[in-house]
């Protein structure tokens, strides 16, 4: 589970599935999962396009500690 949803379902969060790094409140700020991915990838983020993950971080993503296979 790489999405967090706050309860109430209008904010989220994205975790690291390599170091854990948590980025907040991208619900609030960017209203919608495809959004927030776009932007996070943008930032050298890597991973599934679905909310579902894995997801790693630019510093995991730049460290090899996280390999897809896309
Ligand atoms: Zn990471």
């Amino acid at each position: 589970m790489t999405v967090l949803h706050v309860p109430d379902g209008t904010d989220f969060s994205l975790v690291c599935d390599g170091c854990g790094m948590v980025v907040d409140h991208l619900g609030a700020n960017l209203h919608n999962w495809e959004l927030a991915w776009s932007l996070l990838r943008r930032h050298g983020w890597i991973g599934e396009r679905s909310a579902g993950g894995p997801h790693g971080c630019r510093r995991c993503s730049a460290s090899g500690v996280l390999t897809f296979d896309r």
